[in-house]
């Protein structure tokens, strides 16, 4: 037996765990930079939470709140400029991946002279402290080294992150997750999934990420129900809560796989949403970890109680709608983006060439609306 495990975050999980856990705010530093998105951080109450709790502890802030979907590396720049010239000592990240990924940015530009471009070279030695507060349940982010941004100029999402990176606090409290809408609770509990799932095909999995993801995918089950209903009361939304957090943990062991890699070009030149994205691939990712891992995929289906991988397929494109018909010039462009998700596809519990690569594309079409 051999594994490694890190998680540095202390995490809270329960209803009011701002309020109730004041305390940690006094811990990390006397001036706060709040880093979120438009609006959904004010419309989960977690903001007003977040101020009236810095209020009471007589912590100064200020709020960023130009965090858009899939952050670019412009926006954390821009952000960075006014966290320095507030002079803030600590990052609060409140919101979906989108603005906790964009914290993590801002902790390390914040404490280092550098550009954000060279964020990738992952060789910082400094970041400022970081509470994450997340309200969508899907990418995990509270409890994960990694930062997703998006680079136009190579037409892709690209990761960076280490041991600094991880949240020093992560406050989840599934209450603000209430206020998702349909779209969004979906997409994001299908991120969540395919985070415990392929963490558990992955090569990267470890006897301690196993355990978490047949906890998670147990749980992500127990959802499905509420997912097809769109019935979504607050046992339902703590269910979510915890099979995010456990996709968090699981990912921060085992990394990604095949479809979080793919993925990205349905987000970039599709708009899909990401966990929506990754999900349109599982169908065909796990027909092909069949002929690798039979019994590790046997484990996922009868954990999700369907009994063949179609079946399952059926399920999700219930939930999420099928994929965007490609042209041949698309197909080869992504599966030239692909390749730049070296650590997804060596990790993938097959081999993959080039073409391997292409025909995955092309099978897409074949579910293609
Ligand atoms: P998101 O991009 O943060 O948010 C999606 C949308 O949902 C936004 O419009 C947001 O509004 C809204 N929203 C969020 N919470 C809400 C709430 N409680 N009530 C109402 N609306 C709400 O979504 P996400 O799926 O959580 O994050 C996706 C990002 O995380 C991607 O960039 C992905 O690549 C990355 N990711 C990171 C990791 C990691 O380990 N770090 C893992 C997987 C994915 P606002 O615009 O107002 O914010
Ligand atoms: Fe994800």
């Amino acid at each position: 037996m051999k594994f490694t495990f890190q998680i540095p975050t202390k995490v809270y999980f329960e209803k009011n765990c701002i309020t109730n856990h004041l305390e940690i705010f006094t811990y990390c530093g006397s001036r706060a930079a709040i880093v979120t998105g438009k609006h959904s951080a004010k419309a989960s109450g977690a903001l007003d939470d977040v101020t009236n709790v810095l209020k009471n502890a007589g912590i100064a802030y200020e709020v960023y709140d130009s965090v858009e979907n899939n952050p670019s590396i412009e926006t954390v720049e821009d952000i960075t400029e006014k966290v320095k010239a507030f002079k803030a000592n600590f990052i609060i990240g409140i919101g979906g991946g989108s603005p906790i990924d964009a914290s993590k940015a801002i902790a390390v530009l914040a404490a280092n002279e550098m550009h954000a471009a060279d964020l990738f070279k992952n060789d910082f030695t400094k970041a400022l402290p970081i509470v994450a507060i997340p309200i969508t349940s899907g990418t995990g982010s509270e409890v994960t080294p990694y930062s997703v941004l998006l680079r136009k100029d190579m037409e892709t999402k690209v990761s960076f992150g280490n041991s600094l990176t991880y949240p020093a606090y992560a406050l989840l409290d599934p209450g603000y997750t209430v206020s998702m809408n349909d779209k969004t609770t979906v997409s994001t509990l299908i991120d969540a999934f395919t985070h415990v799932m392929e963490g558990y095909l992955a090569k990267r999995s470890t006897i301690f990420s196993t355990m978490m993801s047949l906890e998670g995918m147990k749980t992500f089950a127990e959802c499905i129900p509420g997912l097809k209903s769109k019935k979504y009361d607050y046992n339902f939304r703590e269910k979510a809560a915890y099979v995010s957090l456990m996709g968090g943990l699981v990912i921060a062991q085992t990394g990604v796989t095949l479809p979080h890699g793919l993925g990205y070009c349905y987000t970039y030149f599709h708009q899909i949403p990401h966990g929506i994205a990754n999900g349109l691939f599982v169908r065909e990712y796990l027909k092909r970890c069949e002929t690798t891992v039979k019994e590790k995929v046997d484990v996922v289906l009868k954990l999700l109680g369907e009994n063949s991988v179609d079946s399952f397929g059926d399920t999700l494109e219930q939930l999420i709608g099928k994929p965007p018909k490609l042209d041949q010039e698309q197909i080869e462009q992504y599966a030239k983006l692909s390749l730049l998700q070296a650590g997804s596809i060596s990790n993938t519990p097959f081999e993959l060439s080039e073409e391997d690569i292409a025909r995955v594309w092309e099978k897409q079409n074949d579910h293609a609306e």
